[in-house]
């Protein structure tokens, strides 16, 4: 297996990888990135981006090429098809990246595989997902595109009732589907619910000790199928949406031991430089613990730890240095 030395090996081209890039690349550092698919990550599946500082307006599509090319004029080199299997720290510090027959080597990785939505798996799911149809996993995201819409949100824990009650700000009505009597959310979170669910003329019901059986529609969603688990009984629900709140898997089984996970799969890292266990190794973007799970803060992740990465280059002892009040 030849080596392929870089100055800097990005894992994953999705937002927070092109942010790296782009920063790295700009700073004449040999810059690569390796990308399973092709760039761009979630966004590449949605039409409508109106939360990215500086475009009112843009598809995923289009930002990713942008975000693409201006990393690419800098020097960036992308390798698409390109999933990473395997990664190893050598005794020297170098950091070897296993990619197919490839073997990459470089002081210092940034480590960007991204998460993916946890589905349902129902009928319909699949059919209808895309903000446009009616199905969406993001609340934050795709809540504005249902003004005066019905719609359905399955969840109990906590992104999901701060995801309802954001979508209740704009939806005519919100009809939230929990599979159990009670919410594991955090009590604060629970008592706002309820108050907005108790409150006079609320636009927020819940079905509880339900789950959602199927989506269904032509051409969009139209009605969502609700089972309650007591009774057995299923409610067909009239709505424009079904949103799905059940949690975020991160792509990080390939890591394997090599840095430190939370128990839900997250890459562990400080906050502030997003340092991870390894030395030389950066965790950026939705794959790391505390992670927004925006696309902003995606980008800005992946600038952080490109900016980081040059404290480790100037000095490899700053890896072990605490906090500071200033780098
Ligand atoms: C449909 C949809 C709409 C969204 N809309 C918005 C929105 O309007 N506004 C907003 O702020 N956020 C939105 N989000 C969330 C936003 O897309 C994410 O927060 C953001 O993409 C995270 O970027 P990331 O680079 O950390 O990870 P990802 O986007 O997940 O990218 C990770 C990349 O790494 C690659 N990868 C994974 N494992 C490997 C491996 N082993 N080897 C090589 N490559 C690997 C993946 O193929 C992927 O390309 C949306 C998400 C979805 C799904």
């Amino acid at each position: 297996m030849a080596e392929q030395h870089f100055d800097c090996i990005i894992v994953g081209g999705g937002p927070a990888g092109l942010g790296a890039a782009l920063y790295a690349a700009r700073d004449r550092m040999k810059t690569i990135i390796l990308e399973k698919f092709y760039p761009g990550g979630q966004i590449i599946t949605t039409d409508r981006i109106e939360n990215y500082p500086g475009f009112a307006e843009i598809s995923g599509p289009d930002l990713t090429e942008k975000m693409m090319a201006q990393a690419a004029a800098f020097g960036a080199e992308l390798r698409t098809g390109s999933e990473v299997t395997e990664l190893r720290r050598r005794d020297d510090g170098m950091i070897e990246v296993a990619c197919g027959k490839d073997l990459f080597v470089s002081k210092v990785v940034i480590l960007t595989p991204g998460s993916s939505y946890r589905h349902l798996g129902v009928p319909g799911e699949e059919e209808f997902r895309n903000a446009g149809t009616g199905v969406s996993y993001c609340g934050t995201c795709d809540a504005p595109f249902f003004k005066g819409k019905t719609v359905v949100a399955v969840g109990g824990g906590n992104t999901a009732i701060e995801d309802t009650l954001h979508l209740s700000k704009f939806a005519a009505k919100v009809i939230m589907v929990h599979r159990r009597k009670e919410f594991r959310a955090t009590k604060v979170l629970v008592e706002e619910l309820m108050a907005k669910v108790h409150a006079p003329d609320s636009n927020l019901s819940l079905m509880l000790d339900s789950t959602l059986t199927s989506i269904e529609g032509s051409g969009k969603v139209q009605k969502a199928v609700v089972k309650n688990v007591k009774t057995g009984q299923t409610n067909d629900v009239a709505c424009d949406g079904v949103f799905i709140f059940v949690g975020m898997v991160p792509n990080t089984a390939f890591l394997n031991g090599f840095v430190d996970l939370t128990e839900a799969g997250f890459i562990r890292c400080e906050p502030a430089y997003l340092r991870t266990r390894v030395p030389g190794v950066f965790a950026a973007g939705d794959c790391r613990v505390g992670a927004a799970m925006q696309l902003v803060t995606a980008v800005a992740d992946g600038v952080n730890a490109a900016m980081c990465m040059k404290h480790y280059l100037r000095d490899p002892k700053w890896w072990d240095e605490p906090l500071a009040d200033a780098i």
